[in-house]
């Protein structure tokens, strides 16, 4: 039986300087060398296996690194200051020389907003396709195309990628498959269907506590060495690194994101179910009237459920801000973007962090102005929480 992500995890084991349970946080910005001609090697590339200076690695972002990568599947990881620094410098790498992209149509806005208003005027071309539909990403592939992009489960669609149909397009063409696996970790291990990379904001889940902006790449270690790489790499150079406080916060909470995701699906469940029952058009991997329902049952490891978040269809936008001010002032949830947070964060996709997709596109992905996003928190009693999301959407959804 192959390892679950929890068991890798538990099998690191980092200890602090004094056999301390948890490693020690290493804060130095450079690294001491005690001979001189070592640093002129480092420099080189001929030494390997130490420190040199934070921008380019750091002990506690390494031993982040090796936890994410021991949760991905992946070979290596690297922390990086952002999720859009994990988007943009991931890409940057591999494009590097050029090329062109076919990229899921219905991903993150500020990932939209970076594949169409900054890569094009760069030279890099992107063709944007539908998630569901696998065979448009192999009719759009061209002979410069070198990376196919899309979301695990699509921000905030939540539309659930076929990966492994991607991941076999992308070697039947040899091009580079980068995943967005923020909405799903645990759930889906995008390594395992061939992904090249699988990329995180973990400033979501992953933190948990909505506190902090981090990201990471979990790839080969290849290519984290590329990215630190001191003549061309694009973290290494561009400068988006992680801190090493926020590397050894990182480390810690992903010993309980295994049990904050299975709150998260428990509640987010729970409150789907309750308001479908009661006629609202709502969206949620778990449910069976979900579009992708089948694929995620087949395809997504649901030893986690089926995630934290859910979105309502509220018709409108002016209704939509109505149902989450009513679900603000009962103590419900906040409005506030973001995700992954212990608390219910709730936001209108459109007016928010779509806003950057242009209203012709939000129409062609089939995201409506009146979609409330809702990130389930598991604060709270489940059965009080229920009553007031119950309560508000009949207010304001049946008036
Ligand atoms: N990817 C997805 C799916 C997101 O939802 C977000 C942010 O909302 C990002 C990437 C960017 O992450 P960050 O805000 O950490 O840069």
């Amino acid at each position: 039986m192959p390892k679950t992500p929890e068991q890798r995890m538990r099998d690191l084991q980092h200890f602090g300087e004094e056999g301390g349970v948890v490693p020690v946080v290493d804060v130095a910005a450079t690294s001491t060398f005690l001979n001189p001609k070592d640093m002129e090697r480092r420099f080189q590339g001929e030494l390997e296996g130490c420190y040199l200076y934070s921008r380019h690695s750091n002990p506690s972002v390494t031993a982040f690194g090796k936890k994410i990568a021991a949760m991905e599947g992946s070979p290596a990881a690297l922390g990086v200051a952002s999720g859009m620094a994990a988007v943009a410098s991931t890409l940057e790498q591999i494009l590097i020389d050029g090329g062109h992209i076919v990229s899921s149509r219905t991903v993150y806005g500020g990932t939209w907003a970076l594949m169409s208003n900054v890569f094009p005027r760069r030279g890099i071309p992107v063709t944007f396709v539908d998630p569901r539909d696998p065979e448009a990403a192999r009719r759009a592939i061209r002979p410069d195309t070198k990376v196919l992009y899309t979301e695990s489960l699509s921000n905030p669609l939540l539309a659930a990628c076929d990966l492994k149909s991607w991941g076999k397009i992308a070697a039947d063409h040899n091009l580079k498959l980068v995943v967005d696996n923020t909405f799903a970790p645990l759930m889906v291990r995008p390594m395992e269907s061939g992904a090249f990379a699988s990329l995180h904001s973990c400033t979501k889940f992953i933190s948990g506590s909505a506190d902090l902006i981090a990201g990471a790449v979990c790839s080969s270690q290849d290519f984290v060495n590329s990215l630190i790489d001191v003549n061309s790499g694009a973290v290494m150079l561009r400068g988006p690194v992680m801190d090493a406080r926020i590397a050894h916060e990182l480390y810690l909470r992903l010993d309980h994101l295994p049990i904050r995701m299975r709150a998260h699906s428990e509640c987010a469940l729970h409150l789907a179910q309750a308001a479908e029952s009661e006629g609202h058009k709502v969206f949620y991997p778990g449910l069976k009237s979900h579009p992708d329902f089948d694929l995620v049952q087949k395809n997504f490891d649901l030893s986690w459920g089926h995630g934290g978040m859910l979105t309502i269809d509220c018709g409108d936008a002016s209704r939509a801000n109505a149902l989450a001010s009513r679900l603000q002032e009962t103590r419900f949830g906040l409005y506030a973007v973001s995700l992954g947070f212990s608390r219910t964060l709730m936001s209108v996709s459109a007016l928010s962090t779509s806003s950057e997709i242009p209203p012709d596109e939000r129409k062609k992905m089939g995201l409506s102005d009146g979609l409330l996003r809702l990130s389930v928190g598991y604060t709270g009693d489940l059965k009080t929480m229920t009553q007031r999301f119950l309560e508000a959407c009949h207010q304001v959804l049946k008036s």
